[in-house]
């Protein structure tokens, strides 16, 4: 069974519990690993320049703290493996089911199920919607 590594821990524990909960309950099933939790100012602002963000500090949600998104990537990591990280999306979509916790995907904004309708691919992505 796949556990998290040290520094996947690390960056959970700037995540929101809830969220935290959820991806501890994944993680039994398929190994992946911590990308991102709580991003601070100077972060957030490099994500922005580096195009890896579309937002400036503090308008994302990886800048509360806790945080409540984070960035998560199929362990070992490849990032042009988009199955791979649907895949974990899955997983962790039904996780968060079981807990009455609802996400959003960064490779499905809008929540329509599709994938094909998106302006801005985020596969690693994902935040609670409340
Ligand atoms: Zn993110």
């Amino acid at each position: 069974m796949p556990i998290f590594g040290r520094r996947s821990l690390s960056r959970l524990d700037t995540v929101d519990k809830r969220l935290v909960e959820v991806l501890k309950d994944a993680i039994r099933v398929y190994d992946f690993t911590i990308i991102c939790g709580h991003r601070n100012e100077a972060a957030q602002n490099e994500a922005f320049a580096t195009g890896t963000s579309k937002k400036r500090f503090p308008e994302s949600k990886h800048n509360e703290f806790p945080s409540r998104a984070v960035d998560v990537a199929p362990w070992p990591i490849d990032w042009h493996d988009e199955l791979a990280f649907a895949r974990l999306w899955g997983i962790i979509e039904a996780c968060a089911f079981r807990r009455g916790l609802r996400l959003r995907w960064g490779g499905d904004w809008d929540s329509d199920g599709s994938s094909t309708d998106q302006s801005f691919m985020d596969i690693g992505h994902l935040e609670i919607v409340e």
